[in-house]
Protein backbone atom coordinates (compact mmCIF):
# COMPACT_ATOMS: atom_id res chain seq x y z
CA UNK A 1 0.00 0.00 0.00
CA UNK A 2 2.48 2.54 1.22
CA UNK A 3 4.75 1.52 -2.18
CA UNK A 4 1.83 2.00 -4.37
CA UNK A 5 1.58 5.52 -2.90
CA UNK A 6 4.77 6.72 -2.65
CA UNK A 7 4.72 5.48 -6.75
CA UNK A 8 2.10 7.85 -7.15
CA UNK A 9 3.83 10.90 -5.41
CA UNK A 10 6.84 9.94 -7.59
CA UNK A 11 5.00 10.85 -10.77
CA UNK A 12 4.29 14.21 -9.99
CA UNK A 13 6.88 17.14 -9.73
CA UNK A 14 6.60 20.00 -7.01
CA UNK A 15 6.93 23.62 -8.15
CA UNK A 16 7.64 25.74 -4.55
CA UNK A 17 8.36 29.24 -4.66
CA UNK A 18 8.59 31.60 -1.43
CA UNK A 19 7.54 34.95 -0.52
CA UNK A 20 9.44 35.65 2.62
CA UNK A 21 8.87 38.98 4.64
CA UNK A 22 11.88 39.60 6.87
CA UNK A 23 11.71 42.43 9.59
CA UNK A 24 14.85 45.22 9.34
CA UNK A 25 16.47 45.88 12.04
CA UNK A 26 16.33 49.24 11.74
CA UNK A 27 16.08 51.34 14.93
CA UNK A 28 13.23 53.41 13.79
CA UNK A 29 9.97 52.70 11.61
CA UNK A 30 10.52 53.23 7.24
CA UNK A 31 8.70 56.46 7.03
CA UNK A 32 8.90 58.05 10.60
CA UNK A 33 11.25 58.23 13.41
CA UNK A 34 8.79 55.92 15.90
CA UNK A 35 11.05 53.32 17.41
CA UNK A 36 11.09 49.85 16.35
CA UNK A 37 11.09 48.07 19.77
CA UNK A 38 9.30 44.69 19.76
CA UNK A 39 6.76 44.02 22.97
CA UNK A 40 6.08 47.65 24.42
CA UNK A 41 2.70 48.97 25.34
CA UNK A 42 -0.06 49.17 22.86
CA UNK A 43 0.27 52.38 20.50
CA UNK A 44 3.17 53.80 22.44
CA UNK A 45 5.03 53.71 19.76
CA UNK A 46 3.26 55.87 16.97
CA UNK A 47 3.04 59.54 15.65
CA UNK A 48 0.79 61.07 13.13
CA UNK A 49 3.18 59.79 9.88
CA UNK A 50 2.08 55.96 11.25
CA UNK A 51 -0.90 56.32 12.44
CA UNK A 52 -1.82 58.20 8.77
CA UNK A 53 -2.83 61.64 9.38
CA UNK A 54 -3.89 63.69 6.54
CA UNK A 55 -1.24 66.02 5.86
CA UNK A 56 1.18 64.14 7.11
CA UNK A 57 4.85 63.66 4.71
CA UNK A 58 6.84 60.43 4.56
CA UNK A 59 10.19 60.40 4.73
CA UNK A 60 12.37 57.48 3.77
CA UNK A 61 14.44 55.88 6.44
CA UNK A 62 18.01 55.39 4.50
CA UNK A 63 19.40 53.03 7.04
CA UNK A 64 16.23 50.58 5.45
CA UNK A 65 17.21 50.89 2.22
CA UNK A 66 21.04 50.40 2.73
CA UNK A 67 20.08 47.37 4.84
CA UNK A 68 18.21 45.92 1.40
CA UNK A 69 20.81 46.67 -0.86
CA UNK A 70 23.15 44.93 1.47
CA UNK A 71 20.94 41.89 1.10
CA UNK A 72 20.54 42.11 -2.84
CA UNK A 73 24.07 42.30 -3.38
CA UNK A 74 24.41 38.99 -0.28
CA UNK A 75 21.90 37.10 -2.51
CA UNK A 76 23.55 38.45 -6.05
CA UNK A 77 20.70 40.61 -7.12
CA UNK A 78 21.27 43.54 -9.44
CA UNK A 79 20.58 47.21 -7.89
CA UNK A 80 18.50 49.58 -9.31
CA UNK A 81 19.84 52.48 -10.18
CA UNK A 82 16.39 54.39 -9.58
CA UNK A 83 13.51 52.62 -8.01
CA UNK A 84 10.61 54.18 -6.21
CA UNK A 85 7.47 53.62 -3.93
CA UNK A 86 3.80 53.05 -4.83
CA UNK A 87 0.49 52.70 -2.67
CA UNK A 88 -1.13 49.63 -2.56
CA UNK A 89 -4.46 49.95 -2.28
CA UNK A 90 -7.04 48.29 0.18
CA UNK A 91 -8.60 49.22 3.73
CA UNK A 92 -7.67 47.20 6.94
CA UNK A 93 -8.51 48.44 10.51
CA UNK A 94 -4.81 48.04 11.16
CA UNK A 95 -3.67 50.02 7.78
CA UNK A 96 -4.92 53.40 9.42
CA UNK A 97 -4.09 55.58 5.70
CA UNK A 98 -5.94 52.50 3.89
CA UNK A 99 -3.19 51.90 1.35
CA UNK A 100 0.42 49.99 2.38
CA UNK A 101 3.30 51.96 0.99
CA UNK A 102 5.14 49.47 -0.85
CA UNK A 103 7.67 48.91 -4.12
CA UNK A 104 5.67 47.64 -7.12
CA UNK A 105 6.96 48.22 -10.72
CA UNK A 106 10.40 49.59 -9.83
CA UNK A 107 11.71 46.89 -7.09
CA UNK A 108 15.29 47.92 -5.30
CA UNK A 109 16.86 44.44 -6.19
CA UNK A 110 16.24 41.97 -9.01
CA UNK A 111 17.46 38.92 -10.79
CA UNK A 112 19.50 37.21 -7.91
CA UNK A 113 20.22 34.00 -6.73
CA UNK A 114 20.98 32.05 -3.73
CA UNK A 115 22.98 28.32 -3.87
CA UNK A 116 21.33 25.55 -1.50
CA UNK A 117 22.45 22.16 -0.99
CA UNK A 118 20.31 19.65 -0.52
CA UNK A 119 21.19 15.54 -0.85
CA UNK A 120 24.76 16.56 -1.49
CA UNK A 121 24.20 19.05 -4.61
CA UNK A 122 24.09 22.37 -4.94
CA UNK A 123 20.98 23.68 -6.02
CA UNK A 124 20.54 27.30 -6.91
CA UNK A 125 17.53 29.01 -5.99
CA UNK A 126 16.27 32.54 -8.38
CA UNK A 127 15.67 35.42 -6.54
CA UNK A 128 12.88 37.85 -8.46
CA UNK A 129 12.86 40.30 -6.53
CA UNK A 130 13.38 42.26 -2.91
CA UNK A 131 11.26 45.10 -2.12
CA UNK A 132 10.89 47.35 0.72
CA UNK A 133 7.87 48.01 2.18
CA UNK A 134 6.26 49.00 5.59
CA UNK A 135 4.33 46.32 8.08
CA UNK A 136 0.90 46.80 9.21
CA UNK A 137 -0.84 47.02 12.67
CA UNK A 138 -1.94 44.44 14.37
CA UNK A 139 -5.92 43.78 15.57
CA UNK A 140 -6.56 42.09 18.54
CA UNK A 141 -9.57 40.08 18.81
CA UNK A 142 -9.49 37.75 21.51
CA UNK A 143 -10.39 38.17 25.27
CA UNK A 144 -12.13 41.43 24.23
CA UNK A 145 -15.73 40.55 24.72
CA UNK A 146 -17.61 41.85 21.55
CA UNK A 147 -14.63 44.81 21.00
CA UNK A 148 -11.66 44.72 18.74
CA UNK A 149 -8.79 46.62 19.38
CA UNK A 150 -5.80 47.53 17.41
CA UNK A 151 -2.38 48.06 18.26
CA UNK A 152 -0.35 50.30 15.97
CA UNK A 153 2.76 49.73 17.24
CA UNK A 154 4.21 47.49 14.53
CA UNK A 155 2.56 49.88 11.64
CA UNK A 156 5.44 51.36 9.75
CA UNK A 157 8.04 48.43 10.19
CA UNK A 158 10.24 48.42 7.57
CA UNK A 159 10.08 44.49 6.07
CA UNK A 160 12.01 43.22 3.52
CA UNK A 161 10.19 41.17 0.62
CA UNK A 162 12.51 38.58 -0.83
CA UNK A 163 10.56 36.86 -3.83
CA UNK A 164 11.75 33.63 -5.15
CA UNK A 165 11.59 32.18 -8.52
CA UNK A 166 9.38 28.53 -8.72
CA UNK A 167 12.74 26.79 -8.39
CA UNK A 168 12.15 24.35 -5.10
CA UNK A 169 11.65 20.89 -5.76
CA UNK A 170 10.83 20.21 -2.64
CA UNK A 171 9.22 20.62 0.84
CA UNK A 172 12.62 19.91 2.25
CA UNK A 173 14.31 22.28 -0.25
CA UNK A 174 11.87 24.80 0.77
CA UNK A 175 12.85 24.63 4.57
CA UNK A 176 16.45 24.38 3.20
CA UNK A 177 15.97 27.98 1.72
CA UNK A 178 14.42 29.46 4.08
CA UNK A 179 17.68 28.19 6.16
CA UNK A 180 19.39 29.78 3.79
CA UNK A 181 18.02 33.07 3.81
CA UNK A 182 17.89 33.40 7.65
CA UNK A 183 22.08 32.63 7.99
CA UNK A 184 22.53 35.04 5.12
CA UNK A 185 20.15 38.45 7.22
CA UNK A 186 21.75 37.40 9.87
CA UNK A 187 25.21 37.30 8.55
CA UNK A 188 24.32 40.77 7.37
CA UNK A 189 22.83 41.97 10.73
CA UNK A 190 19.86 43.41 8.67
CA UNK A 191 17.25 41.00 10.60
CA UNK A 192 17.13 38.88 13.36
CA UNK A 193 15.79 35.95 11.56
CA UNK A 194 13.23 35.22 14.47
CA UNK A 195 10.51 33.36 12.78
CA UNK A 196 8.59 32.95 16.02
CA UNK A 197 8.94 36.22 16.76
CA UNK A 198 7.55 37.12 13.44
CA UNK A 199 10.49 38.98 12.11
CA UNK A 200 11.04 36.32 9.29
CA UNK A 201 6.88 34.91 7.82
CA UNK A 202 6.71 33.35 4.93
CA UNK A 203 4.51 32.44 2.62
CA UNK A 204 4.55 29.82 -0.19
CA UNK A 205 3.02 28.88 -3.55
CA UNK A 206 2.40 25.28 -4.38
CA UNK A 207 1.53 23.58 -7.50
CA UNK A 208 2.19 20.65 -8.91
CA UNK A 209 2.82 18.53 -12.26
CA UNK A 210 3.53 15.41 -14.14
CA UNK A 211 6.94 14.93 -15.04
CA UNK A 212 7.91 16.41 -18.25
CA UNK A 213 5.22 18.78 -18.31
CA UNK A 214 5.90 22.19 -19.23
CA UNK A 215 3.05 24.49 -17.86
CA UNK A 216 2.63 24.73 -14.20
CA UNK A 217 0.01 22.86 -12.37
CA UNK A 218 -2.58 25.10 -10.21
CA UNK A 219 -1.22 26.47 -7.39
CA UNK A 220 -2.61 27.60 -4.29
CA UNK A 221 -0.99 30.08 -1.83
CA UNK A 222 0.00 28.90 1.79
CA UNK A 223 0.02 31.36 4.66
CA UNK A 224 1.06 31.77 8.47
CA UNK A 225 4.04 29.01 8.17
CA UNK A 226 5.75 30.50 11.37
CA UNK A 227 8.40 28.32 12.16
CA UNK A 228 11.26 26.04 10.02
CA UNK A 229 9.65 22.58 11.44
CA UNK A 230 6.12 23.99 9.87
CA UNK A 231 7.68 25.25 6.10
CA UNK A 232 8.33 21.71 5.45
CA UNK A 233 5.36 20.03 7.29
CA UNK A 234 2.56 22.87 5.58
CA UNK A 235 4.05 22.02 1.76
CA UNK A 236 4.13 18.29 2.46
CA UNK A 237 0.68 18.52 3.62
CA UNK A 238 -0.44 20.55 0.39
CA UNK A 239 1.38 18.50 -2.20
CA UNK A 240 -0.07 15.08 -1.06
CA UNK A 241 -3.47 16.88 -0.79
CA UNK A 242 -2.98 18.45 -4.40
CA UNK A 243 -1.80 15.18 -6.00
CA UNK A 244 -4.25 13.15 -4.54
CA UNK A 245 -7.37 15.50 -5.43
CA UNK A 246 -5.63 15.18 -9.28
CA UNK A 247 -5.29 11.51 -8.89
CA UNK A 248 -8.96 11.31 -7.67
CA UNK A 249 -9.73 13.19 -11.27
CA UNK A 250 -10.24 16.40 -9.41
CA UNK A 251 -9.15 20.03 -9.94
CA UNK A 252 -7.32 22.02 -7.52
CA UNK A 253 -9.01 25.61 -7.14
CA UNK A 254 -6.56 29.01 -6.89
CA UNK A 255 -6.64 29.43 -3.53
CA UNK A 256 -5.25 30.58 -0.42
CA UNK A 257 -4.86 28.37 2.39
CA UNK A 258 -3.97 28.73 6.24
CA UNK A 259 -1.41 26.14 7.67
CA UNK A 260 -3.32 24.98 11.03
CA UNK A 261 -0.62 23.75 12.92
CA UNK A 262 -2.70 22.52 16.12
CA UNK A 263 -4.72 20.26 13.36
CA UNK A 264 -1.50 19.62 10.98
CA UNK A 265 -3.68 20.54 7.59
CA UNK A 266 -4.51 23.22 5.23
CA UNK A 267 -7.58 25.04 4.98
CA UNK A 268 -8.92 27.62 2.88
CA UNK A 269 -8.67 30.71 3.62
CA UNK A 270 -10.40 32.58 0.33
CA UNK A 271 -10.84 32.16 -3.12
CA UNK A 272 -7.91 34.05 -4.66
CA UNK A 273 -9.66 36.49 -7.65
CA UNK A 274 -7.23 36.61 -10.48
CA UNK A 275 -6.06 39.58 -10.05
CA UNK A 276 -6.43 42.04 -6.97
CA UNK A 277 -7.21 45.61 -7.62
CA UNK A 278 -4.84 47.53 -5.63
CA UNK A 279 -4.30 50.29 -8.20
CA UNK A 280 -0.82 50.76 -7.46
CA UNK A 281 0.86 54.10 -8.23
CA UNK A 282 3.61 55.70 -7.27
CA UNK A 283 3.76 57.59 -4.04
CA UNK A 284 3.80 61.09 -4.63
CA UNK A 285 4.94 62.11 -1.26
CA UNK A 286 8.07 60.46 -1.97
CA UNK A 287 11.33 60.60 -3.46
CA UNK A 288 12.51 58.25 -5.67
CA UNK A 289 15.21 56.16 -4.67
CA UNK A 290 18.43 56.73 -6.38
CA UNK A 291 21.13 54.66 -5.54
CA UNK A 292 24.79 56.19 -6.69
CA UNK A 293 27.85 54.26 -7.47
CA UNK A 294 29.83 55.39 -3.60
CA UNK A 295 27.09 54.21 -1.85
CA UNK A 296 26.58 50.89 -3.97
CA UNK A 297 30.46 50.63 -3.64
CA UNK A 298 31.01 51.66 -0.08
CA UNK A 299 27.91 48.82 0.85
CA UNK A 300 29.36 45.84 -1.46
CA UNK A 301 33.45 46.84 0.09
CA UNK A 302 31.69 46.52 3.73
CA UNK A 303 30.15 43.09 2.86
CA UNK A 304 30.96 40.66 5.43
CA UNK A 305 32.16 36.87 4.99
CA UNK A 306 28.81 35.04 3.78
CA UNK A 307 28.02 31.61 4.52
CA UNK A 308 28.57 30.04 1.40
CA UNK A 309 32.26 31.64 1.00
CA UNK A 310 32.75 30.52 4.55
CA UNK A 311 31.55 26.92 3.89
CA UNK A 312 34.02 26.96 0.80
CA UNK A 313 37.25 28.48 3.14
CA UNK A 314 36.28 26.06 5.71
CA UNK A 315 36.28 23.20 3.38
CA UNK A 316 39.88 24.18 1.76
CA UNK A 317 41.11 25.39 4.91
CA UNK A 318 40.43 22.74 7.12
CA UNK A 319 39.90 19.96 5.24
CA UNK A 320 36.25 19.49 6.05
CA UNK A 321 33.49 17.98 4.35
CA UNK A 322 30.42 19.08 2.58
CA UNK A 323 27.76 18.69 5.23
CA UNK A 324 30.89 19.58 8.11
CA UNK A 325 31.31 23.03 6.50
CA UNK A 326 27.58 23.67 5.99
CA UNK A 327 26.40 22.93 9.26
CA UNK A 328 29.39 24.95 11.04
CA UNK A 329 28.65 27.56 8.82
CA UNK A 330 25.21 28.00 9.35
CA UNK A 331 25.22 31.11 12.51
CA UNK A 332 28.37 33.08 12.24
CA UNK A 333 28.41 32.91 16.31
CA UNK A 334 28.69 28.95 15.33
CA UNK A 335 31.58 29.50 12.33
CA UNK A 336 34.03 31.67 14.81
CA UNK A 337 33.66 29.11 18.01
CA UNK A 338 35.05 26.64 15.35
CA UNK A 339 37.49 28.82 14.84
CA UNK A 340 38.85 29.54 17.79
CA UNK A 341 38.87 25.49 19.26
CA UNK A 342 40.79 25.18 15.87
CA UNK A 343 43.45 28.03 16.70
CA UNK A 344 43.50 27.30 20.36
CA UNK A 345 45.00 23.67 18.99
CA UNK A 346 42.28 21.55 18.48
CA UNK A 347 42.04 19.43 15.16
CA UNK A 348 39.55 20.38 12.88
CA UNK A 349 37.52 16.87 12.10
CA UNK A 350 37.52 16.21 15.63
CA UNK A 351 36.70 19.96 16.77
CA UNK A 352 34.19 19.28 13.90
CA UNK A 353 33.14 15.67 14.95
CA UNK A 354 32.83 17.52 18.96
CA UNK A 355 30.75 20.26 17.32
CA UNK A 356 28.12 18.55 15.15
CA UNK A 357 27.73 15.56 18.13
CA UNK A 358 27.42 16.56 21.57
CA UNK A 359 27.80 19.86 21.24
CA UNK A 360 24.30 20.56 19.46
CA UNK A 361 22.58 17.55 21.12
CA UNK A 362 23.31 19.49 24.79
CA UNK A 363 22.74 23.08 22.87
CA UNK A 364 19.32 21.72 21.57
CA UNK A 365 18.77 19.67 24.52
CA UNK A 366 19.01 22.86 26.48
CA UNK A 367 17.24 24.93 24.27
CA UNK A 368 20.79 27.29 24.31
CA UNK A 369 22.10 29.33 21.74
CA UNK A 370 26.10 28.06 21.32
CA UNK A 371 26.76 32.17 23.14
CA UNK A 372 24.96 30.71 25.98
CA UNK A 373 26.76 27.60 26.44
CA UNK A 374 29.26 27.72 29.35
CA UNK A 375 32.46 25.57 27.77
CA UNK A 376 34.29 28.07 25.90
CA UNK A 377 36.13 27.19 22.87
CA UNK A 378 39.64 27.04 24.11
CA UNK A 379 38.36 24.44 26.87
CA UNK A 380 37.63 22.51 24.30
CA UNK A 381 41.15 21.97 22.85
CA UNK A 382 42.18 21.67 26.47
CA UNK A 383 40.00 18.81 26.08
CA UNK A 384 41.12 17.10 23.11
CA UNK A 385 44.58 17.61 24.10
CA UNK A 386 44.17 15.67 27.19
CA UNK A 387 42.30 12.37 24.61
CA UNK A 388 45.38 12.97 22.81
CA UNK A 389 48.03 12.54 25.47
CA UNK A 390 46.48 9.71 26.43
CA UNK A 391 44.97 11.36 30.00
CA UNK A 392 41.41 10.66 29.59
CA UNK A 393 39.87 8.07 27.04
CA UNK A 394 37.41 9.30 24.48
CA UNK A 395 34.71 7.40 26.14
CA UNK A 396 35.66 9.15 29.38
CA UNK A 397 36.08 12.43 27.54
CA UNK A 398 31.62 12.35 26.84
CA UNK A 399 31.56 12.43 30.96
CA UNK A 400 33.69 15.29 30.77
CA UNK A 401 32.44 17.44 27.94
CA UNK A 402 28.92 16.95 29.47
CA UNK A 403 30.48 18.71 32.87
CA UNK A 404 32.23 20.89 30.98
CA UNK A 405 29.35 22.23 28.93
CA UNK A 406 27.13 23.14 32.64
CA UNK A 407 29.64 23.98 34.69
CA UNK A 408 32.01 25.65 32.22
CA UNK A 409 34.89 24.04 34.39
CA UNK A 410 37.94 23.05 32.56
CA UNK A 411 38.87 19.18 31.18
CA UNK A 412 41.82 19.20 33.62
CA UNK A 413 39.94 20.55 36.84
CA UNK A 414 36.60 18.00 35.98
CA UNK A 415 39.33 14.72 35.60
CA UNK A 416 41.08 15.90 38.55
CA UNK A 417 37.87 16.35 40.81
CA UNK A 418 36.37 13.43 39.48
CA UNK A 419 39.34 10.87 39.67
CA UNK A 420 39.03 10.25 35.82
CA UNK A 421 42.64 10.03 34.97
CA UNK A 422 42.50 6.94 32.48
CA UNK A 423 44.58 3.52 33.61
CA UNK A 424 47.97 3.12 31.71
CA UNK A 425 49.19 1.06 34.01
CA UNK A 426 49.65 -2.09 31.95
CA UNK A 427 49.49 -4.30 35.46
CA UNK A 428 46.10 -2.69 36.55
CA UNK A 429 44.28 -3.80 33.09
CA UNK A 430 45.87 -6.62 33.13
CA UNK A 431 44.30 -7.71 36.73
CA UNK A 432 41.29 -6.76 35.70
CA UNK A 433 41.50 -8.92 32.00
CA UNK A 434 41.92 -11.72 33.80
CA UNK A 435 39.17 -11.31 36.23
CA UNK A 436 37.14 -11.42 33.91
CA UNK A 437 38.77 -14.23 32.14
CA UNK A 438 38.18 -16.53 34.81
CA UNK A 439 34.71 -15.87 34.99
CA UNK A 440 34.02 -16.35 30.64
CA UNK A 441 35.43 -19.92 29.95
CA UNK A 442 32.27 -20.32 27.39
CA UNK A 443 32.60 -17.02 25.89
CA UNK A 444 36.46 -18.04 25.47
CA UNK A 445 35.54 -20.98 24.06
CA UNK A 446 33.30 -19.62 21.51
CA UNK A 447 36.03 -16.53 20.54
CA UNK A 448 38.84 -19.22 19.99
CA UNK A 449 36.13 -21.50 17.60
CA UNK A 450 36.02 -18.47 15.42
CA UNK A 451 33.49 -16.02 16.90
CA UNK A 452 35.31 -12.75 17.07
CA UNK A 453 32.75 -10.25 17.64
CA UNK A 454 33.09 -11.87 21.26
CA UNK A 455 35.82 -9.53 21.56
CA UNK A 456 33.71 -6.72 22.21
CA UNK A 457 32.13 -8.26 25.25
CA UNK A 458 35.29 -8.80 26.79
CA UNK A 459 35.88 -5.03 26.14
CA UNK A 460 32.96 -3.68 27.55
CA UNK A 461 33.54 -6.36 30.55
CA UNK A 462 37.14 -5.13 31.33
CA UNK A 463 35.51 -1.04 30.92
CA UNK A 464 32.65 -1.38 32.78
CA UNK A 465 35.05 -2.71 35.93
CA UNK A 466 37.10 -0.34 35.47
CA UNK A 467 34.64 2.30 35.21
CA UNK A 468 35.58 3.09 31.82
CA UNK A 469 39.22 3.94 32.84
CA UNK A 470 41.04 0.96 30.84
CA UNK A 471 42.85 2.72 28.27
CA UNK A 472 41.11 1.24 25.17
CA UNK A 473 44.80 0.28 23.16
CA UNK A 474 46.54 -1.18 25.80
CA UNK A 475 43.30 -2.84 26.95
CA UNK A 476 43.04 -4.32 23.12
CA UNK A 477 46.48 -5.44 23.01
CA UNK A 478 46.18 -7.54 26.35
CA UNK A 479 43.35 -9.23 25.19
CA UNK A 480 44.26 -9.90 22.06
CA UNK A 481 47.34 -11.56 23.44
CA UNK A 482 45.90 -13.60 26.32
CA UNK A 483 42.93 -14.79 24.07
CA UNK A 484 44.95 -15.86 21.15
ZN1 LIG B 1 5.53 57.04 13.62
Amino acid sequence: MKNSADAILKKYEVVIGLEVHAQLLTDTKIFCRCSTKFGSEPNTQTCQVCTGMPGVLPVANKKAIEYAIRTGLAMNCSIAPYSRFARKNYFYPDLPKGYQISQYELPLCEHGFVEIITDNEVRRIGITRIHLEEDAGKNIHEGRGDHSFVDLNRTGVPLMEIVSEPDIRSPKEAAGYMKKLRAIVRYLGVCDGNMEEGSLRCDANVSVRLFGRKEFGTRTELKNINSFKFVEKALEYEVKRQISIIEDGGTIIQETRLWDSAAGVTQSMRSKEEAHDYRYFPDPDLAPIVVGKDLMDSIRAALPELPDEKRKRFMDRYGLPDLDAELLTSEKAIADWFEEAVRAGGQAKTVSNWMMGDLMRIMNEENKSIEDISLKPAQMAGMLALIENGTISGKIAKTVFEEMCRTGKDAAVIVKEKGLVQISDTGEIEKAVDEILAKSPGEIARFRAGDEKLIGFFVGQVMKATKGKANPKLLNELLMKKLK
